[in-house]
């Protein structure tokens, strides 16, 4: 995953965080705006969880309107629940 290429968001305030410019599992990664800041071991584990939720949502969808008429295919798979995560990405599919 090229996460270089995405801004890392807090996940309340949806504001870039502020950290070292390579940073590494220990450095800490804070919100500006709230003062919100955990390692960014933690950050980057949150950060996956979210782009994992926007991806397998996306991906529901596209399946749903597929199967949408078809006889052959159902889609009875639940929608995927919104996580809480305190740090996202600005990632769009
Ligand atoms: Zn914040």
């Amino acid at each position: 995953m090229a996460t270089s290429s995405h801004k890392i968001l807090c996940g309340k305030c949806r504001v870039s965080v502020e950290g070292p410019t390579n940073p590494k599992d220990h450095d800490m990664i804070t919100c500006p705006a709230c003062g919100r800041s955990d390692k960014f071991k933690n950050v980057m584990r949150s950060v996956s969880a979210f782009v994992e939720e926007v991806a397998g949502r996306h991906l529901q969808e596209s399946l749903g309107k597929a199967a949408r008429g078809s006889t052959f295919l159902k889609v009875t798979s639940k929608p995927i629940p919104k996580g809480n995560h305190p740090f996202i990405a600005d990632f769009k599919l």
